[in-house]
């Protein structure tokens, strides 16, 4: 079901399991502000989620509540794991879907990075 990106953050939500060591992730990349991982359902060749370590529902919360600190630190975080992966040249796309429109389904800020193929038009017609 979507989220309501307007409700506070639910700490039971499974990327902050995954914060914690609940549960397991393929990882690529961790630092003090963020963590990047392979996302489980896949829908591009390469499909990395970047999630800040503090706890915000969206982009909305993010960036309305984030330390400078962490903002930088996590904008940057995406920018390296993108480049680290070689994505750059062939070109990648970010997306951070916020609210039920979007249809984002876990209440824990992530940026996707997809690469690895055309990648199509910007959205999928859904009328
Ligand atoms: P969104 O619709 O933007 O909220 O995207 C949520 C994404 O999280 C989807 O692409 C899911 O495949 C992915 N996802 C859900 N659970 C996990 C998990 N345990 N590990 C990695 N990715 C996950």
């Amino acid at each position: 079901m979507a989220v309501d990106a307007t409700q506070p953050y639910d700490d039971q939500n499974v990327f902050a399991k995954i914060l914690r060591g609940e549960i397991p992730c393929r990882k690529v990349y961790e630092d003090e502000w963020s963590l990047a991982f392979h996302d489980i359902n896949p829908q591009s060749p390469t499909h990395i989620l970047v999630i800040p370590k503090g706890a915000y529902v969206s982009w909305d919360d993010f960036s309305a509540k984030a330390s400078d600190g962490e903002i930088t630190g996590f904008v940057r975080a995406v920018g390296f794991v993108a480049r680290e992966a070689g994505l750059v040249a062939p070109g990648y796309r970010l997306l951070a879907n916020t609210g039920t429109n979007s249809h984002q389904e876990v209440p824990h800020l992530h940026v996707h990075v997809f690469a690895g193929r055309q990648l199509g038009p910007l959205l999928a017609r859904v009328d």
